[in-house]
């Protein structure tokens, strides 16, 4: 350009020199008549006024542009305005965005997207403004334009995969997760998100690369991170089993087990294998070490079935053998209540329910109670008694998860209704938040899911 400009002016400097050689070699005069005026000159004179006129001409014209200069630096100042005023419609939008108005949100988004050259910036907000007003086309396409952007691409894939979710589409949900992981392992609720997908879709070997990078990464701590192995290398047993491989079963289960003995799950799983593998010590060892921790119905039947012991008397001893590591456990007298009202003791029984209950018997004490009325001397007053009792006693030990509260029949390792892994724990209502601590039971509300090791 200045280049250009240079060889430009050097050619008009050239025609003007070889213009006056021309001039000066072919003299002559030059008159003028106007009005009774006469002017008598030669070229040369004629010219230098010529050039004198035009430098006049350009002087003229700086001197204008100078004066006038001011609407030039207002135009300047407009493209600046311009800016700032688009920075204040996505404030406003973001602001909107905030306070849930979408269709407010949305006026600003275009505003914005007409003021400010930076789609990355604007984008964001119309994607908010469009999940706002319910139009999810439009905010698929905010959320897709958002990958193309370096910046933005992992916001934009959180945007998609809260989408995919909601619009029950699991696998896209965890591939775009799977990007999100390898953008950002570090951050916490896509380790959470990956991991509990990868859950649900049943893939428990990468849920286990995903937890071990959550776990030195920090993203989850070590203890965690042990129960949920613990769970995820349960479910591992399972496949094993159903693959025909009992002994890699086995394995799976017994390090489940050594992680934490203190999931139920883990004790039934190496408990039940044992069994079915003939090796009843080594079963009846399991059951005893879990029932210390953690007793469930569930041990006390495999317990049973461990000992091949069918003399109802006979199982009594057997049970009492089990409850010894925990005897004062609510599971130790109902274990004990019934194996005697199996046994026909009516007595053993009712005072193993009536420690039990103690002053507000729950559902599960109030039911064997009336079984106990029933057999004993089939006194239906009292049968009828027990079961209005039962009715409206306190609730009783389930399984229940601890992010979403819902209620199970059995265990399983995702909970069916929040998708959440390892969530589910044997305990009564109203112990619902005082097993997490606050900050993480916040987190659970969100995307994340992540279990607490106590209980289940
Ligand atoms: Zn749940």
């Amino acid at each position: 350009m200045t280049t250009l400009r240079i060889l430009f002016w050097f050619a008009i400097a050239a025609a003007a020199m070889l213009g006056a050689v021309w001039l000066a070699e072919r003299p002559g005069t030059l008159t003028a008549e106007w009005q009774g005026w006469r002017l008598d000159t030669n070229v040369g004179v004629v010219l230098i006024a010529i050039v004198v006129l035009i430098l006049v001409g350009i002087a003229a014209w700086l001197l204008y542009r100078w004066i006038v200069g001011a609407p030039f630096a207002l135009l300047e100042g407009w493209g600046e305005s311009r800016r700032q005023r688009g920075y204040r419609e996505l404030t406003q939008g973001l602001a909107a965005v905030a306070a849930g108005d979408g269709v407010e949100a949305q006026k600003h988004a275009r505003k914005a997207e007409q003021l400010l050259a930076e789609p990355a910036l604007t984008l964001l907000l119309s994607a908010q403004a469009a999940q706002l007003n319910g139009d999810r086309d439009g905010a698929r396409r905010a959320f897709d334009a958002m990958l193309k952007d370096e910046q933005m691409a992992f916001l934009g894939l959180r945007g998609l995969i809260g989408q995919s979710l909601r619009d029950g589409d699991q696998t896209k949900a965890l591939g775009y997760a799977e990007r999100a992981f390898a953008l950002r392992p570090q951050t916490p609720w896509v380790v959470h998100s990956l991991f509990d997908m990868q859950a649900q879709a049943g893939q428990w070997k990468a849920a286990q690369e995903t937890l071990d990078s959550g776990i030195r990464r920090k993203v989850v701590t070590a203890d965690k991170g042990r129960a949920l192995k613990a769970l995820l290398l349960v479910e591992r047993s399972r496949e094993a089993e159903r693959g025909g491989s009992e002994s890699d079963a086995q394995v799976l289960a017994r390090e489940a087990f050594a992680l934490a003995p203190e999931r139920i799950a883990a004790t039934t799983r190496l408990a039940e294998l044992q069994i079915k593998a003939g090796d009843a010590k080594r079963a009846t060892k399991t059951l005893e070490r879990g029932w210390a921790v953690a007793p469930h119905p569930d041990l006390a039947e495999l317990y049973l079935k461990a000992s091949g012991e069918s003399e109802p008397l006979k199982r009594i001893g057997v049970i009492r053998r089990l409850v010894t590591r925990n005897a004062d456990d609510i599971e130790s007298h109902l274990a004990l209540a019934k194996a005697s009202l199996e046994a026909g003791l009516w007595g053993e029984a009712r005072r193993q329910l009536e420690t039990a209950g103690g002053t507000s018997p729950p559902v599960r004490v109030c039911r064997l109670m009336a079984e106990v009325e029933e057999r004993a001397n089939a006194d239906q007053a009292k049968v009828h008694e027990w079961l209005a009792r039962a009715a409206v006693a306190p609730a009783d030990r389930s399984w229940s998860c601890t992010a979403c509260g819902a209620h199970h029949e059995t265990w399983r390792s995702v909970c069916e209704s929040c998708g959440a892994f390892g969530t589910l724990q044997w305990r009564a209502p109203g112990t619902y938040g005082q097993i997490l601590p606050p900050d993480l039971q916040a987190e659970l509300q969100g995307t994340a899911a992540l279990p607490s090791t106590t209980g289940a």
